[in-house]
């Protein structure tokens, strides 16, 4: 028989479920993607996303061609084009790595029903995470809601049934339908057919790619990763994220890949290599929290959190938004965000935490923005992290938790390459006055050419009194718990 495999977040063929299975049951296969243009044409989605998978779409589709088959890529409603296709090459079945954001379980189940109404079986596999959702749970049955124990009982199912990466490659490539036979399908559109602008400054999509930058970060950075990961200017993190968003590498590759090396390392390295496969583990714990509750896709995970008296101020947000709230850190961030589509993740908490407590700002009109700009886009990784800094999610930092921006910024930039990369206006002025230019002295200031107030901002809230309003307001809904 033949069958689909229906690519969604996984747009490679190596180390790749669904395409394994696939090939296990069938003589042959076609691989489809289906263009969602309400989706792409949305507000979840921004350029740097949408250019990362037509990008990889197309890296995958030549793939498919070296080897004489052809992605089949169409688009419009998913489960009549899959009928369609399947109708006209006669396949059987249709294989799918699930996703487990709560709108694509939704999707995925009117799919299902109806790709079963036109006859097909539907084989559904995990794929995107190492463990999935109920593969970690507590011994009463439940879900973590700590990251530590969590890890803890990660690891031990590491040892005792790790999943290495699947072959699939190799299994599904002789089995791949001819070209022809595929027929002739959409071609891989630009970001600009569906009014997204590109940039060639935004992450290159595709699996070479991500193995390069694998490659590239076993080489030079994981050993340091545990020093190195938390400092913006010596960019000692794997920038796989996109790849990982996108599937364009594999979950099992990198945690293998990773565990290998550990395996022959000592002291600090074996640390950095730790610490980096427990990145790998939280992105699997937010994972699982998506579908244990859906609900923070919408509300906060902690219920007092929605008696917050949030703050929404137009000129506060623009400020934030575009980089000017005269803080370098936060606004050196926003740009790399805005110019680059990814964002550090030190950076990522420093902006998150001064968006809601020194702005008191929703973190939910945080976490749209940057779905909106970031080519990494995930919804569990995203509202984590949103309400992480936000103090309002599961295992958060504490509500009077608020960080100082230039305490950051003097700790993790020390010299303020980061800030000066980013900030014109800075870029003459000296390190002990990098992270707080406005107390540079008025004649000082003119010598470097940061004049505050003309070349750059003064900051848009005083640090002091901002901490205290915030824990005043985050007290009142949080502080009696
Ligand atoms: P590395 O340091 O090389 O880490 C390797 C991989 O581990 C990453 O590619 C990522 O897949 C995973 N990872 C690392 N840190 C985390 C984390 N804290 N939570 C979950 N997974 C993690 N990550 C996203 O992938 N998409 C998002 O939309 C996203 N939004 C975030 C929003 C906020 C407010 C915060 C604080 C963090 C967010 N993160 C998000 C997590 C993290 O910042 C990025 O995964 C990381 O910066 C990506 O860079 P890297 O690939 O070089 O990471």
């Amino acid at each position: 028989p033949l069958s689909l495999v229906w690519l969604r977040r996984d747009l490679r063929l190596d180390d790749n479920v669904a395409l394994r299975r696939a090939a296990e049951a069938s003589e042959w296969i076609a691989c489809a993607f289906v263009l969602d243009p309400p989706l792409l044409r949305g507000p979840r989605v921004g350029p740097p996303i949408v250019q990362f998978f037509f990008d990889s779409l197309g890296v995958l589709r030549e793939r498919l061609r070296q080897q004489g088959s052809d992605l089949a890529l169409l688009e419009g409603d998913f489960s009549g084009e899959l009928v369609r296709l399947a109708r006209r090459i006669d396949a059987r079945a249709v294989f799918y790595n699930v996703d487990y954001d709560p709108d694509a379980v939704a999707r995925d189940e009117g799919v299902e029903r109806a790709l079963r109404a036109a006859g097909l079986d539907v084989h559904a596999q995990t794929d995107h995470v190492y463990f999935g959702a109920r593969d970690v749970l507590q011994e009463s049955g439940k879900p973590y809601t700590v990251y530590t124990p969590y890890r803890r009982r990660w690891n031990a199912r590491f040892d005792a049934e790790p999943h290495p990466p699947v072959a699939s490659e190799r299994a599904a490539g002789p089995k791949l339908l001819a070209r022809d036979a595929i027929g002739a399908t959409c071609e891989v559109p630009r970001p600009e057919d569906y009014g997204h602008a590109s940039s060639e400054r935004y992450p290159r999509g595709g699996s070479a790619q991500a193995k390069s930058l694998l490659r590239a970060f076993l080489t030079d950075e994981i050993d340091t990763y545990a020093e190195r990961r938390n400092a913006p200017a010596l960019d000692g993190t794997s920038h796989l994220s996109p790849h990982l968003r996108a599937g364009t590498i594999g979950i099992r590759t990198l945690v293998h890949t990773a565990a290998k090396r550990a395996a022959a390392a000592r002291g600090a390295s074996r640390t950095g290599i730790d610490t980096w496969t427990g990145e790998l583990v939280w992105r699997d714990f937010y994972q699982q929290l998506l579908v244990h509750f859906p609900r923070v896709a919408h509300q906060p995970f902690v219920e007092a959190a929605t008696a917050i008296a949030y703050e929404r101020d137009e000129r506060r947000w623009n400020a934030w938004r575009d980089g000017t709230t005269g803080y370098p850190i936060v606004d050196a961030a926003m740009i790399q965000l805005n110019t680059t589509g990814w964002m550090h993740n030190r950076l990522r908490m420093i902006v998150a935490s001064f968006y809601t407590k020194h702005l008191l700002g929703d973190y939910r009109d945080g976490e749209r923005y940057f779905e909106r700009h970031l080519a990494d886009a995930d919804l569990a990784a995203n509202n984590g992290g949103w309400q992480w800094s936000s103090s309002t999610g599961t295992d958060a930092a504490p509500y009077f938790r608020v960080f100082n921006p230039t305490l950051q910024g003097e700790k993790f930039d020390p010299d303020g390459a980061f800030v000066r990369a980013m900030i014109p206006a800075l870029v003459k002025v000296p390190s002990m006055y990098v992270h707080q230019p406005w107390t540079l002295p008025p004649l000082l200031q003119a010598e470097y050419g940061c004049v505050i107030g003309r070349d750059y901002p003064a900051p848009i809230v005083d640090h002091a009194e901002a901490r205290k309003r915030a824990i005043d307001v985050y007290g009142a809904a949080l502080g009696r718990r």
